[in-house]
């Protein structure tokens, strides 16, 4: 059990949090892909779900909305653990880019997609878990992102056909891999998958959960089940800390300071390592397609919290305290 008077003090402070931003009118819902414009703006919600599995919400924390590219470091630590970092790696690079989330370009050495939280790196990990478990693939990202959750996920069938009759640009950048031999045949396969998994239904609270085991190293803090090796984890978290949010993720380095990951449904997660995991969902988003009220939150609870990676008021690690 933790601290009551702590956790009272953390209720306290997101509730304080939702009730400075939920009227913020700033933003406007996706619309690129048609079904997403349908999204409520009002909704908002915060969840954080600590490394010992204590869970703390305020506002639309129980709202299903597609994970959209939240998936993309899941399905990356999907291939990292059936392939490992090496063979991963021959398939994605973990450079950042200051080009658009969905912009054709593979590096031009390598021919690889620069990272996996761009559509291209994201289309090539879906790609290898497919390599692996061909017409199951899905079924496998669904029950693993549904252990993530400690909660059994569907998807949304007008979301995924919404997406799968309007996703050229994606099937572009498949082909265009396809031609440099990044990922290998049935390409409308391998693409279908990653737009299934796009399509997956989640809430904040889930969406707190899936981070609260990144924070926990791997290991589901409600259940126990161990998902992704600890190892495998580093990676994750490393290229969500220099990729995650899209043409603002060098900004949000410096205001905030965790690893996170934003969608276009409106979703944040984001990872304090060890410590906790926090789900935001708000489906209006600024110019470069973070959710407006969420980036607000995360700002602010960073602050309040003191949970930036380089805080200068926190002395470092215990095991380094006990050398000094
Ligand atoms: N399914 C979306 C796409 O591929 C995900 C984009 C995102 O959330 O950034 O366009």
């Amino acid at each position: 059990m933790g601290n009551p008077a702590r956790e009272s003090i953390l209720d306290a402070l997101i509730e304080s949090t939702f009730a400075r931003h939920t009227s913020d009118q700033g933003g406007s819902t996706a619309d690129y892909i048609p079904e997403l414009a349908k999204a409520n703006p009002d909704h908002f919600g915060i969840a954080l779900a600590t490394a010992k599995g204590q869970l703390h919400t305020v506002g639309d924390t129980q709202v299903p909305f597609t994970i959209q590219s939240i998936s993309k470091p899941f399905t990356f630590g999907l291939a990292l653990g059936i392939y490992g970092p090496a063979h991963t790696y021959r398939h994605v690079g973990a450079e950042p880019t200051g080009d658009a989330f969905n912009a054709i370009v593979l590096d031009e050495d390598s021919n690889k997609p620069c990272n996996p939280m761009v559509n291209a790196g994201a289309i090539s990990m879906s790609a290898l878990v497919y390599d692996e478990y061909g017409e199951d693939a899905f079924e496998v990202i669904r029950s693993t992102f549904s252990s993530l959750a400690a909660r059994d996920l569907e998807m949304d069938e007008s979301v995924y056909r919404s997406e799968k009759e309007t996703g050229h640009r994606n099937r572009a950048l498949a082909y265009l891999m396809r031609n440099t031999n990044i990922i290998g045949d049935p390409v409308e396969e391998k693409v279908d998958l990653y737009f299934r998994q796009c399509s997956i239904l989640v809430t904040a609270r889930d969406l707190a959960v899936m981070a609260a085991t990144l924070a926990n190293v791997g290991t589901n803090p409600l259940t126990g089940e161990q998902i992704f090796e600890p190892l495998h984890v580093r990676h994750i978290l490393a290229v969500m800390f220099t990729c995650g949010m899209y043409d603002y993720a060098g900004r949000w380095a410096v205001d905030v300071g965790v690893p996170a990951k934003s969608g276009v449904s409106g979703g944040l997660i984001a990872v304090v390592n060890r410590q906790m995991g926090m789900g935001l969902f708000s489906p209006p988003l600024d110019q470069r397609g973070n959710s407006v009220r969420s980036i607000k939150a995360c700002i602010d609870l960073a602050e309040e919290l003191g949970l930036h990676a380089f805080e200068f008021t926190n002395a470092g690690s215990s095991v380094l305290n006990a050398y000094l």
